[in-house]
């Protein structure tokens, strides 16, 4: 392997986060054999994003076309295909959102391309690249071994890298675009907005994230005080979600919110992956949860093995005492 590629996501003429992600770990990558990170930029108008690629990459290779102008999983996998089937080996680098799952085990197929999906890190052992994936929601870890002079894709879950500029002042290069028609199986339609909810959790510097812990939604008021107490918010689990208890603009996770607090109190929750997608930004993470082996642990950076029940009111009382 010679040459990284990682590609670029955009949405609404914004870059997504994960792209400085895969760039990062690309650069990383790409240093190491001595070969060239290409960012690869699809789409119509996108002198924009110029500026803020150029330091994380050698090379920009940019594909304008307006019928690019939204992500397509048909017309991405002509103007990809077309793009590395010049290269005789190389290792591209998808976020595992999706668009990328949309994309990449279909890519994989047309380029005769190894593929392993939602990674969450990438080693080199000699001779071969191992991706690291998680398996029973994270009590596993399982390496899949790519052979380093092959043609591979790796996907990679969201927030697995965190992003560092670098100093690159990348090289742009245009690739012209092979589409001829409009997609012939598929079409883009609309964005639709999620609702605005009550509260939004995003904006809070402190999240107390209550998961199936709590066991019963009498118990929620256990934690609201906390939560009054510190001056922060209600997030939760999926669970608690799909119990009906808190709305759904309450859930953090993959299919929920994304957030970034100062400070997240996961109570009663026990760390599957898709929660930990939406709170490991995160400045500080307490976790409080009665079993030591909850993967959750491994995220906090403080933890309490112990029983909510105990816990949570003699925090409560010492957090009041202190505001007095
Ligand atoms: C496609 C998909 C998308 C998903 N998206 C999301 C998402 O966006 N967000 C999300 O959260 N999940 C999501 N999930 C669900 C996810 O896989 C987990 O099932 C979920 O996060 C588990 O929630 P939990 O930790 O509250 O519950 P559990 O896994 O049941 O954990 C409960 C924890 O509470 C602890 N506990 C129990 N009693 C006490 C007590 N008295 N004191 C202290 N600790 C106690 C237990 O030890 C346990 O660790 C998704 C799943 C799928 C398949």
């Amino acid at each position: 392997m010679k040459n990284v590629f990682a590609l670029v996501e955009h949405r609404q003429d914004k870059i997504r986060d994960i792209s400085y992600e895969l760039l990062t770990k690309g650069q990383e990558l790409a240093t190491l054999y001595g070969g060239e990170l290409t960012a690869l930029l699809l789409g119509n108008e996108l002198t924009k994003f110029i500026d803020s690629l150029k330091p994380y990459a050698h090379r920009i290779m940019i594909v304008e076309d307006a019928k690019l102008k939204d992500f397509n999983a048909e017309s991405y996998q002509i103007v990809l295909s077309n793009i590395l089937k010049q290269e005789q080996d190389f290792l591209l680098l998808m976020g595992h959102t999706a668009s990328g799952m949309d994309l990449g085990a279909s890519l994989s197929v047309e380029l005769g391309a190894s593929i392993a999906t939602d990674c969450t890190g990438i080693e080199i052992e000699n001779d071969n690249i191992i991706a690291i994936r998680q398996m029973y929601e994270g009590k596993l870890l399982a390496k899949v071994n790519l052979n380093i002079k092959a043609k591979s894709i790796i996907t990679i879950r969201e927030g697995s890298f965190p992003p560092q500029v670098s100093n690159l002042s990348a090289k742009v290069l245009d690739f012209t675009s092979p589409l001829t028609a409009e997609p012939s199986y598929r079409r883009f339609v609309e964005y639709i907005e999620a609702p605005l909810g009550e509260v939004d959790i995003t904006k809070s510097d402190i999240i107390i994230g209550i998961g199936r812990g709590i066991k019963e939604k009498e118990n929620l008021l256990l934690v609201e005080e906390l939560a009054k107490t510190i001056g922060g918010i209600v997030g939760c689990s999926r669970p608690i979600v799909d119990a009906g208890w808190l709305p759904k603009d309450r859930q953090v996770g993959s299919s929920g919110k994304t957030v970034k607090p100062k400070l997240y109190i996961a109570i009663g929750i026990s760390g599957a992956f898709q929660h930990i997608s939406g709170m490991k930004g995160a400045e500080t993470i307490i976790a409080i949860n009665k079993d030591p082996n909850a993967p959750i642990f491994s995220e906090a950076d403080y933890g309490i093995v112990d029983d909510l029940f105990k816990v949570v009111p003699i925090l409560k009382n010492k957090l009041t005492a202190m505001k007095a």
